[in-house]
């Protein structure tokens, strides 16, 4: 069990994340902007954090940024959501440190598969891997 913080303006969206990581035995705390998840990721040390990159105010992008230059956040594994595909758009991601990137609508098997890679407790291989 991994604790994850979702940082999504979207309620709909951070519903749906929830359900699917609750459902799989997570626990999870939701901040609906950039500021309340600089505050969560530093008082509720999540295991991993899924950082939406459209936001109000402070965008995804610098946020991560904030987080990865904080010691006390630095090495908490982030994975950016976001609808824009943009030419760039992947490479801006990665670079501002964010572990992998997950693209909207969420699908939840996709989302699963990078859960399970960022908080170490794969699934067991299945005979077709
Ligand atoms: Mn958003």
């Amino acid at each position: 069990m991994s604790r994850i913080l979702i940082v999504e303006d979207h309620l709909a969206n951070a519903k749906f994340a929830r359900t699917v990581l609750v459902a799989d035995g997570h626990e999870v705390i939701h901040a609906p902007d950039a500021e309340v998840g600089l505050t969560l990721a530093r008082e509720q040390a999540p295991t991993l954090i899924l950082m939406d990159i459209q936001l109000p105010g402070i965008d995804g992008v610098t946020a991560t940024r904030m987080l990865k230059a904080d010691p006390a956040t630095a090495d908490i594994p982030v994975i950016a959501v976001t609808a824009h595909a943009m030419a760039g758009d992947e490479e801006r991601i990665l670079a501002a440190g964010c572990m992998a990137y997950l693209s909207k609508p969420i699908d939840y098997k996709v989302l699963l598969k990078l859960v399970a890679r960022a908080t170490g407790d794969g699934p067991p291989r299945g005979k077709d891997e």
